[in-house]
């Protein structure tokens, strides 16, 4: 019988967000992997639990951590994952754990609780009945243009994660890629003291001196169900095309946008 893998939420800024499974589980394990061992020592230390063992795990040593990760629930040890913040594996470390113990055939299991994008989706006040997460989006470069195409074309409503220092590049990034009419909510240092909403337009809103963390919360583009002439399709696809996509990924985009085909759009872009 292996142990159990638990990836185990922890909160985002209230401390009192902390569940009591997650107490309870954190005290059991045999051993807690964590970003960063002074950090979550101070969380356990405030819940008055004193970790068997803990490891570091972040994006350089997740991968290196698999083969005594896997020793511990071979032996039938139960092990934790936390990151420093919200759930591990949403824009955290955790996913190669989570995949070399399925892999392994050990049970992997989780203790829920706070995570910012599901915060931040649920009380945007936007339409909540279908959201795509986009974590953060590439730094520069055609990667980034194409993220941004993508985006101006999403009718989901969308989620994204953002550093106070590029902040206001982002917002300004969006305006250009999905015009200024589009509405978004900025939502920052969620669950903590300095908790705020701003919601307005990528053209309108203010968000003062960015400070903090922040998740933003972009509405999706209107859906239109009169159908796609082949001029409305062309020209969609020459903007994605000017945007910095390549012609594939501008016909996927365009495809799911229209509801016409991939094939006859690929067929517009030759
Ligand atoms: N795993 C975490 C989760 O479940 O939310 C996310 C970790 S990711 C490395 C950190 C990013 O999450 C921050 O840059 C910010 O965009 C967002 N974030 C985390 N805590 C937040 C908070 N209290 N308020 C707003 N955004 C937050």
């Amino acid at each position: 019988m292996s142990g159990t893998l638990w990836l185990v939420a922890t909160p985002i800024g209230n401390l009192g967000d902390l569940q009591p499974r997650a107490i309870e589980v954190l005290a059991a394990v045999e051993l807690v992997c964590c970003e960063d061992t002074r950090r979550t020592g101070l969380l356990l230390h405030h819940s008055g639990v004193k970790a068997k063992r803990m490891a570091v795990c972040n994006e350089h040593t997740e991968h290196d951590l698999i083969d005594r990760v896997l020793g511990v629930l071979g032996s039938g040890g139960d092990v934790a994952v936390v990151s420093d913040a919200g759930t591990p594996g949403v824009s955290d470390p955790g996913e190669r754990l989570v995949r070399a113990a399925i892999d392994a055939s050990c049970n992997v299991s989780s203790v829920p609780g706070p995570s910012a994008a599901v915060m931040a989706v649920t009380i945007s006040g936007l339409d909540t009945s279908r959201f795509v997460f986009e974590g953060f989006l590439p730094r520069k470069g055609r990667e980034r243009a194409t993220r941004l195409a993508e985006l101006a074309c999403e009718p989901r409503t969308s989620v994204l994660y953002e550093a106070p220092h590029r902040a206001l590049r982002t917002l300004s990034d969006l305006c250009e890629a999905c015009g200024p009419n589009r509405d978004i909510v900025v939502t920052r240092e969620l669950t903590k003291m300095h908790e705020t909403v701003v919601r307005g337009t990528l053209g309108s809103i203010d968000i003062g001196e960015p400070r903090g963390e922040y998740v933003f919360v972009l509405a999706g583009v209107p859906i239109d169900n009169t159908p796609a002439t082949d001029q409305d399709v062309q020209r969609l696809l020459d903007e994605a095309i000017a945007d910095g996509m390549s012609k594939r990924d501008a016909a996927t985009a365009v495809a799911q946008q229209t509801g016409r085909s991939r094939r006859d759009v690929y067929q517009l872009t030759i």
